[in-house]
């Protein structure tokens, strides 16, 4: 899957949707492609007094819903091609948890890890200057995502202002509290995930105090969500939890918290006390009731998804499971919480950003909590729903909730 074109692995999956849903041609074209695209080319003075030409993208997918909303991506590997898939699949999240916004996403064709904090701040507000006059509360705004930080967003956000002689702090989302970021961004991502587990769970009749979950990738999401599925579940057993370097294993449960600390301390997982190891290949496959795919794309494939054991899926990556392997896991009666919307709590906390940010008046995080927990409970029901209706796999389902009311606005905009 990863060698495909992702923007026509995108594509593909609007394809499907827009036929099970009878779309008329119109509308199917529309939606198969971006509204704008900007590309830039963005001279910025390395520290060896030497200039380098950078080449970064903006896309703005689709404005039916309201302004254009994704994180900068700066990958060594970014084409316009990402970008426009990612772009994509930010219409469908922001549409899937009902958030008044469209889809957007952007980049710069970089490698952070070889460039110094000057070189990076004089990129970032390189290109602010190229894009400011398509960015706005009211038109684009910009986050975080693959290799750019809360810093970046603030020198982002410094520039644009600077440009145009005004606070605009809600051009930009993801930025330090200091600045107007949101008390619980760090952690959304997960807590949205866990809070559709809960609810899956419900449907299927799982007793998630007592279940077993394994977790994949234990980065932002993976380390946030091995302790809050304890906390907001009120129990459960977490039995492995694997990175790039290899995972470990304990049949009588790990502490999460206490992995959590030895990662951040050791940089790994491997050697926290009391488990074996686990290749990241078995984690997958252990008899575990809830597993948490929160590393790479591609993980979940047609060769291995008929030894999955777990009976839900919550997808904290993007891009996990294959098509190929969406099938088996649907024929083996796995409910896949597919990662558009599992993952859909991040981008929803960046909206409650943008707007604490325009009202300039802040919520406590249990304010965010409650809001963060609607958002996603009425996701998750909008999209089961339409499973058990149309007779689907939870991904179509969720391509169909959230493109039916991308084309109800494009409809009622007279688009189309
Ligand atoms: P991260 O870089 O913080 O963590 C990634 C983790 O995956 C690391 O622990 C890394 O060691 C591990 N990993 C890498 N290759 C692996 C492999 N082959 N097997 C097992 N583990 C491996 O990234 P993150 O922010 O936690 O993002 C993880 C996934 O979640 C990505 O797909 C990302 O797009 C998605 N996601 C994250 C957010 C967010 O807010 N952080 C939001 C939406 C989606």
């Amino acid at each position: 899957m990863s060698e495909m074109n992702p923007f026509k692995i995108a594509q593909q999956q609007l394809d499907e949707a827009a036929r099970k849903l009878g779309l008329d041609p119109a509308t199917h074209e529309l939606l198969r492609w971006p509204m704008r695209e900007y590309r830039f080319t963005l001279p910025v003075k390395m520290d060896n007094g030497q200039t380098r030409i950078f080449h970064g993208y903006r896309v703005q997918y689709n404005a039916a819903r309201g302004p254009t909303k994704g994180g900068l991506r700066w990958h060594p590997d970014e084409t316009i091609d990402t970008v426009r898939a990612l772009a994509a699949w930010m219409t469908w999240k922001c549409a899937v948890v009902n958030i008044p916004l469209g889809g957007g996403k952007g980049g710069v064709t970089c490698n952070p890890k070889e460039m110094s904090e000057g070189e990076k701040e004089r990129l970032s507000r390189a290109y602010i200057r190229a894009v400011a006059r398509e960015l706005g509360v009211h038109r684009d705004v910009p986050a975080p995502d693959v290799y750019t930080t809360p810093q970046i967003m603030a020198w982002m956000m410094d520039e644009f202002e600077a440009i145009y002689g005004e606070s605009h702090p809600g051009v930009i989302t993801g930025k330090p509290i200091a600045l107007g970021g949101s008390e619980g961004r760090g952690d959304a991502t997960a807590r949205g995930g866990v809070y559709v587990v809960r609810e899956a769970a419900k449907k299927i009749k799982l007793d998630v105090s007592k279940a077993s979950y394994a977790i994949q990738g234990f980065g932002n999401a993976g380390q946030f969500a091995a302790t809050l599925h304890r906390e907001i579940l009120g129990g459960g057993k977490l039995i492995a939890v694997s990175d790039s370097r290899g995972g470990v294993m304990s049949k009588s449960g790990i502490d999460p918290s206490a992995i959590v600390k030895h990662k951040l301390e050791t940089g790994k997982v491997e050697g926290f006390p009391g488990t074996t190891p686990v290749s990241n290949s078995e984690l997958l496959e252990l008899d575990v009731d809830v597993l948490y795919p929160s590393a790479l794309e591609g993980a979940i494939t047609g060769a291995n998804a008929g030894n999955i054991k777990a009976k839900i899926v919550c997808e904290l990556a993007n891009g996990p499971t294959t098509p190929e392997a969406d099938a088996i896991l649907h024929k083996n009666g796995i409910l896949v919480l597919p990662d558009f919307m599992a993952n859909a709590g991040g981008v929803t906390v960046s909206y409650f950003e943008q707007v604490q940010n325009t009202y300039n008046y802040y919520w406590s995080m249990a304010d965010i909590d409650q809001q963060l927990d609607r958002r996603m409970t009425d996701a998750f029901e909008a999209v089961y729903t339409t499973r058990e209706r149309a007779k689907v796999h939870m991904r179509l389902a969720a391509y169909m909730v959230a493109v039916t009311r991308v084309a109800e606005a494009c409809k009622l905009r007279g688009w189309v």
